[in-house]
């Protein structure tokens, strides 16, 4: 059995400070277990308090991207009901909560936790295929290629993609180039 940090990091009372360990740590996670987190919930720490910068939220809840949609707004009458969602429901969440008592360091603690995914299929294909994975962080080589005017973009997409090992959308070479 291969030793993976990600089960004991992620657990119940696990503490993280700053906000960007835990960032770091959810990464990581995402990519170990294949499984995308989205925001479900967060309360932000006020601009003014001196904890704000540091650890950013009081409290986020993450669910599994496949779990349940929070609605926005009561559907009206005329407006059938989304069937182009995809999400099942899956229960998988983490709720992460600042801790801030006087006596101690303030951190951020995870308070909740269920990583046991459910109704969905959990397979690098499908995680590769979620928009929040083919954001690329661009280096000095990708620079290059996105600003060569010998390459194609076919060519590009696919030194990109072969890079990065994640699938790369032609339209994602052009935004990208646009931010040059
Ligand atoms: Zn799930």
């Amino acid at each position: 059995m291969a030793g993976n940090l990600s089960d004991e990091i992620f657990v119940i009372g696990a503490k993280f400070y700053p906000y960007s360990a835990f960032q770091e740590a959810l990464e990581k996670y995402q990519k170990d277990t294949l499984t995308q987190f989205v925001k479900a919930q967060a309360e932000k720490i006020p601009p003014k308090d001196s904890l704000h910068e540091r650890f950013q939220y009081v409290n986020v809840r993450l669910q599994c991207k496949q779990g349940k949609r929070y609605k926005k707004a009561e559907p009206t009458k005329d407006q059938r009901p989304c069937q182009r969602s995809f999400k099942v429901g899956c229960p998988v969440q983490l709720t992460l909560h600042l801790n801030r008592r006087p006596k101690d360091a303030p951190c951020l603690k995870i308070t909740q936790l269920n990583l046991k995914h459910a109704g969905h299929e959990v397979s690098r294909q499908v995680f590769q295929l979620y928009p929040e994975q083919r954001r690329i962080s661009v280096d000095e080589v990708d620079l290059t290629v996105l600003g060569s005017t010998t390459l194609k973009t076919p060519e590009q997409q696919k030194i990109l993609e072969e890079r990065h090992s994640v699938p790369i959308m032609q339209h994602s070479i052009y935004n990208l180039q646009q931010k040059i």
